[in-house]
């Protein structure tokens, strides 16, 4: 073997901030505080503080490769923790707030955080569970002094009073690009939440990836605003997008509400954001309701669970945003595809390339995909045959940290993603299902994805679910469980009239129940196993 010549530099967290605050040095991070204010800094600003958090850090004795957790919303206090804890060499576990408080527990003690770093909106919630946090040894709230509360919290630090005594003087130090960096577990829909355990080398890679024309397409000319949260996925690689690409950033805080969002894009003059599409159906209620617009969005990235056509043409003929469907996981960092164009797509039909583009995405580079059918072999890229889907990446999971769920590659080295998916000849992915919720009736699979895209474009219907229940004859059958739009009452013979002009005949849903909400999971999406809970005994109208 001839090795190259050329220098062997680690791919660091740190050098991302480090490159934003030289280069990008007074391009802005604005944020909604949890206290309420807008709070706004700079690029410079954020890299001297998170300095003196790693500098705090060591005061506190955590060391490289030792895990601090965070109960955060997207605030700037929270994007200092992802470069002080990170730049640091420690591993910045990032705790979903919503999950249930025991699976908050668990996680806390399997990830053996040594302090919690939580802003005020999540104190009653620690306090209630944190004498089964043994293994913690002191909390820090995140906001100033003038904010602090009482707490019954041991060892309970305020963030401002913790980082003004440090040095902003701190060196990054550099070390193998192979170590942890950061640590997020999966919302576990069954069995305990599983921790993706990402690196400072997969960590840069992905947003190298991520930020490419083919993908995000992001410049210092954009204002970007995660809403994914950053313990999902580390809202997608925004924080760590932004500072590599110098992007003026938009953190919404603890308000994800329509009007809060839109208040912000239109202040801020954002260009881009992301977020699943609960909360973009959130803004779209509030943009019609109040008549209102917002001319500065260019994009929007949606992804976590199926965007809805509705969804698409809403945004392109109301607003003029182009709708990018991308489709990732925790595990894989998360960007798998995105629906961006190709040459040859931009040659179809508008509505062939419409049809293209409303697919979860485009194969990008750095990610391997597989799709396997029933016969054990690769389904032809037909965008018809569906398969169970396999991703190789060197931002994919190999496994989960402590080695639950043992290892979880195939022997080329794919990861299951629990995906069932088709392949067309552009390259574009479809989801039609998760293998466990596609519904199999007589052998065959009905996608539950297909059949709630096809109801929640019923103009009276706001939310849609399909699940599979017990049938005698056909082993299961699709149940429609529907949340109407306010004011609206459709009934199911006009549902299931609209669903007849669009999927095939023996697809149609053997009954449609109305319900005021359905459940969602800690991450937005619609919780499948709770409503097979719900709906366990229901015995399907004889037909
Ligand atoms: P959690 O289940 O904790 O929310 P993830 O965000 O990692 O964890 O969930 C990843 C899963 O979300 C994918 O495997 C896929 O089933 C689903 N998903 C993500 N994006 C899309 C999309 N655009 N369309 C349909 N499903 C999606």
């Amino acid at each position: 073997m001839l090795f190259g010549l050329m220098q062997d530099v680690p791919l660091m967290i740190a050098s991302l901030i480090d490159y934003a605050a030289r280069y990008h040095g007074q391009r802005e991070i604005v944020s909604r505080s949890v206290e309420g204010p807008i709070h706004r800094y700079t690029y410079a600003e954020a890299e001297a503080r998170s300095k003196q958090l790693a500098n705090a850090l060591i005061r506190l004795g955590v060391k490289p490769g030792e895990r601090v957790g965070s109960l955060a919303w997207n605030t700037w206090r929270h994007f200092e923790l992802f470069y002080g804890v990170s730049g640091h060499g420690a591993v910045l576990h990032t705790v979903n707030p919503r999950l249930f408080a025991e699976q908050i527990v668990y996680i806390i003690n399997h990830a053996e955080d040594r302090f919690v770093f939580l802003d005020l909106s999540f104190v009653p919630l620690v306090e209630g569970i944190a004498d089964r946090l043994g293994g913690v040894e002191g909390y820090v709230i995140l906001t100033d002094t003038s904010h602090m509360p009482q707490t019954s919290l041991k060892n309970a630090m305020c963030y401002e009073t913790l980082i003004e005594r440090e040095r902003a003087d701190y060196v990054w130090p550099r070390f193998d690009e192979r170590a942890a960096s950061s640590l997020c577990y999966t919302s576990g829909t069954t069995g305990n939440p599983k921790g993706v355990l990402y690196s400072h080398r997969s960590t840069l890679l992905h947003a190298m990836a991520a930020c490419q024309n083919s993908a995000m397409a992001l410049s210092a000319h954009d204002c970007i605003m995660p809403i994914a949260p950053m313990y999902h996925g580390n809202a997608w690689s925004l924080p760590y997008l932004a500072p590599m690409t110098g992007c003026k950033l938009v953190l919404p805080g603890p308000k994800m509400d329509g009007a809060s969002i839109e208040e912000l894009i239109n202040a801020e003059r954002v260009t881009f954001s992301v977020a699943v599409p609960t909360v973009f159906t959130m803004l779209l209620d509030h943009l019609d309701k109040t008549r209102r617009a917002v001319p500065s969005m260019e994009r929007v990235a949606i992804g976590g669970s199926a965007v809805p056509d509705s969804m698409i043409k809403q945004f392109r003929e109301k607003y003029d945003v182009t709708v990018v469907q991308i489709w990732g996981m925790t595990e894989t960092s998360p960007l798998g595809t995105m629906a961006t164009a190709t040459p040859e797509v931009d040659a179809l039909s508008e509505t062939a390339r419409r049809a293209v583009l409303a697919k979860q995405g485009r194969v990008q580079f750095g990610l391997e995909l597989k799709i396997i059918g029933q016969d054990g072999t690769s389904v032809p890229r037909d965008g018809v045959t569906f398969g169970d889907m396999w991703v190789r990446s060197v931002w994919a999971a190999a496994g989960y940290f402590k080695g639950d769920g043992g290892s979880r590659l195939d022997s080329d080295g794919f990861f299951p993603t629990g995906d069932v998916a088709t392949l067309d000849e552009h390259g574009y992915m479809r989801i039609t299902d998760r293998t466990k919720d596609v519904i199999k009736s007589g052998g065959e699979w009905i996608s539950s994805i297909d059949l709630e895209n096809a109801a929640v474009s019923h103009e009276d219907v706001k939310q849609a679910a399909v699940i599979g229940v017990r049938h005698p004859k056909w082993e299961e059958r699709p149940l429609l469980v529907v949340v109407r739009k306010e004011g609206r009452t459709p009934t199911k013979a006009a549902i299931l009239d609209h669903l007849r002009a669009r999927v095939a005949k023996w697809w149609l849903p053997d009954d449609v129940v109305f319900v005021d909400e359905i459940p969602l999971t800690a991450t937005g999406k619609i919780q499948k196993s709770r409503l097979r809970e719900m709906f366990g005994d229901y015995r399907l109208p004889e037909s």
